[in-house]
């Protein structure tokens, strides 16, 4: 008799959530998504997963997924449900109206990290050849854009460095501000397997993480900084090198600028970057920062992989910059178990750095304000695009407060709740006569919205990530979207509604056009994805199935040597003083994956049923606040309440939370302070109080927070 349960078809495709990009095997039965296999095949994963890709793929078909096209007049109003042909025709006679009346530029885009390759091209397609300017972002400016500019201006490409099974070859791992066994899973377990091996682990993080110690796995050095001070550190590793003369001079004097070499040994070797001045500061042994230089700078392989406790930061781009003079003043790139390596948060956010979804560069990095460069766009695409480069997000935000700024297509994004200062972005959403919101959900940005469009989950149709060792993968089509159209068709047809006519007969079209118009994606098709499984960018006639290691011969720069930047710390705005004596940090726990869109509508919620408030009992005893209080935390931009949990995890002076709870709304504290270079937020350092309270006084602050079940500080261990 056959068996009922037996699954019908299986289709190999890419976990969405983080920048690991595991592969799996999505099996089906009666066109609903049974289980999820992790890919034996899979480059990146070698058959193994977490808890989220393995099991939280029940959001795609939740009860309040919306599956109909809306509109309304007002975000007064309630939504009137309408076909495709009206939400499209409405959305483009709005925002033709608004540049009629308003000027070309009053108008953008926004795409996301959770959207594939070719979604977030045709996005920043609509902004630049549809709406006519370059006003065009997406969320890696809240989380990685240091990263682009602090590597390219080092080592030329604002990209990991190496492939992931590189750590398999490295002596010395350094973890500087991220939690791979919890945000990367599968890669930080690749890494714990190196490191029983016998691999040393250096940790630079304001808390002692699962990264830190576990059963399977202690560092041998935690630089336990205040937030605020990865610069200073940093510098002051590099004061040790240079001080001591660990530096490798024979790699320096062949492959980087010498006499920017001796303008950064000038900076970082000043007394002021002694470890015994940067030491006390950062709240760290100075003997512990020489013995992380020393292990750091003696390898012989050494690598450095770094996370959002790096970039989201006012110094976030000098911070990345900072781990790009190390590799380089070491010797420590171009060569298997090397390399500084940037752990990518989201699925996609190296496509959507590469794809062009930015306002100053094309796919391929390469500036809206080059002459040749700007032609070969405009001869494939068959208009005159704007030189002049646009907003990025915060500015829009600003320009909309402003007046100037009224109207937005934002794909995949939640705005409100993802980006700081919440209070400045809800004043901006209201002064906005067309917010076109493209999504799954109803969610916080939608409450400011005139037009949603239902979209596709990455189960519902075909594409490519690039994941954070620059390797892209397919993402197939599982089961049909649920409202009809992928997410590439339904920007194609908004596209044809503003008037500009295009159209491609798959996504593989797209990438195609992604190909002709990128270089380092030349060579990608599916065809060959298809082929090989996946492959690494750069990817073209020289390397024609992509290429695992940057670097080994020359830095993608006009010269190919590597620079020095330099970086001189310079303290944050956001300090701490009698009325906020504390700072508060933030990071992920290993169940949910960022604001919980989709991992809240699944089982994996009864791990992590609401975001706590990590505190020192040194901090928790004077303010009377014992395990499972409620207190509110208060900085100078707003409070929240959340339930305390007791750790020793953070040192006294730091509190630390998830944000994965819209209800807990962490962005309502955060500053607006941000990276002086890129805007990306200053997430990682908040001066705050905390204060105990009997309840909650926020309506629905205490919903899925039942006492007793939830467990604030426990990781669960990932599947090695
Ligand atoms: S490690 Fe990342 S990509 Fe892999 S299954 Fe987990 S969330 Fe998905």
């Amino acid at each position: 008799m056959p068996n009922p349960l037996k699954p019908e078809k299986s289709v190999v495709t890419t976990c969405a959530y983080c920048g690991v990009g595991c592969g799996f095997k999505a099996e089906t039965r009666g066109g609903k998504i049974v289980r999820m296999i992790p890919w034996k095949e899979g480059k990146a994963n070698h058959g193994h997963s977490c808890i989220k890709g393995r099991f939280a793929y029940d959001y795609y078909n939740a009860p309040d997924r919306v599956r109909t096209p809306m509109i309304r007049a007002s975000i007064n109003d309630p939504w009137t449900q309408v076909s495709w042909e009206e939400a499209f025709s409405h959305a483009a006679k709005e925002l033709k109206r608004i540049q009629a009346k308003y000027g070309v530029k009053s108008v953008g885009a926004v795409s996301s990290s959770r959207c594939t390759n070719e979604e977030i091209f045709l996005v920043q397609k609509f902004a630049r050849a549809v709406l006519g300017n370059n006003n065009i972002d997406n969320c890696a400016r809240i989380c990685h854009s240091p990263t682009q500019f602090g590597l390219t201006n080092t080592i030329g490409w604002g990209a990991a460095s190496q492939h992931f099974d590189s750590i398999l070859q490295a002596d010395v791992i350094m973890v500087v501000g991220a939690n791979p066994t919890e945000g990367h899973p599968v890669f930080g377990s690749l890494m714990k397997r190196r490191i029983r091996q016998g691999a040393k682990l250096i940790v630079i993080d304001p808390r002692r993480t699962e990264t830190v110690k576990s059963a399977h796995c202690a560092a041998d050095i935690h630089l336990a900084i205040r937030p605020g001070t990865n610069v200073a550190m940093l510098d002051s590793i590099a004061h040790v090198i240079v001080r001591e003369k660990l530096y490798n001079e024979a790699f320096v004097r062949a492959r980087c600028e010498w006499n920017e070499f001796e303008n950064w040994m000038g900076l970082v070797g000043s007394d002021r970057y002694a470890p015994e001045v940067v030491g006390p500061m950062a709240g760290v042994d100075p003997e512990d920062i020489r013995a992380a230089a020393r292990l750091y700078a003696g390898g012989p392989n050494s690598a450095i992989y770094y996370g959002l406790g790096v970039t989201e930061h006012s110094q976030g781009s000098t911070g990345v910059m900072c781990l790009g003079n190390l590799g380089l003043s070491c010797g420590m790139l171009g060569r298997e178990g090397v390399g500084v390596n940037p752990l990518r948060g989201q699925g996609n956010v190296q496509g959507g750095s590469c794809l062009g979804s930015w306002p100053h560069v094309f796919s391929g990095y390469r500036f809206v304000t080059d002459d040749a460069t700007r032609q070969s766009f405009e001869a494939e695409w068959g208009v005159s695009l704007d030189a002049e480069p646009g907003l990025r997000l915060p500015n829009m935000l600003d320009a909309a407060v402003a007046g100037s700024f009224k109207g937005m297509y934002v794909m995949g994004e939640d705005p409100v709740q993802s980006d700081p200062n919440q209070h400045h972005v809800i004043a901006a959403m209201k002064n906005m006569e067309c917010v076109v919101l493209h999504d799954l959900f109803l969610n916080e940005t939608s409450k400011y919205a005139h037009v949603f469009f239902p979209g596709s989950s990455s189960l519902e149709k075909d594409g490519t990530f690039t994941n954070a060792e620059r390797r892209v993968s397919r993402v197939r089509k599982v089961v049909e979207p649920l409202a009809g159209y992928e997410d590439w068709e339904i920007t194609v047809k908004f596209m044809n509604a503003m008037g500009y006519q295009t159209s491609y007969s798959s996504a593989g079209e797209v990438l195609d056009e992604i190909a002709r118009l990128s270089p380092a994606y030349r060579g990608m098709s599916f065809a060959l994805i298809d082929r090989i499984g996946s492959a690494q960018w750069p990817c073209d006639e020289n390397a024609p199935e992509g290429t695992e290691v940057l670097h080994r011969v020359k830095f993608p720069r006009a010269n190919g040597l590597g620079a020095f930047m330099l970086t001189e710390y310079v303290p944050t705005a956001e300090r701490t003083s009698d009325q906020y004596p504390l700072l508060l940090t933030t990071g992920r726990i290993l169940t949910q994956y960022n604001v919980g869109t989709q991992t809240r509508r699944t089982a994996n919620s009864m791990w992590h049923p609401e975001d706590v408030l990590e505190i020192n009992a040194d901090d928790a005893a004077p303010r009377g606040v014992k395990d499972r209080d409620w207190v509110r935390i208060s900085s100078r931009f707003g409070q929240i309440e959340l339930r305390a949990a007791l750790s020793s995890r953070v040192n006294p002076g730091v509190v630390y939370t998830t944000f994965h709870h819209a209800k807990s709304k962490a962005n309502a504290v955060t500053s607006d302070l941000s990276d002086w270079a890129t805007n990306c937020p200053e997430y990682k350092v908040t001066a705050v109080d905390v204060v105990r309270i009997s309840a909650p006084t926020v309506a629905g602050a205490d919903e899925g927070a039942k006492p007793g079940v939830a467990a604030p500080a426990k990781e669960l261990e990932p599947a090695e």
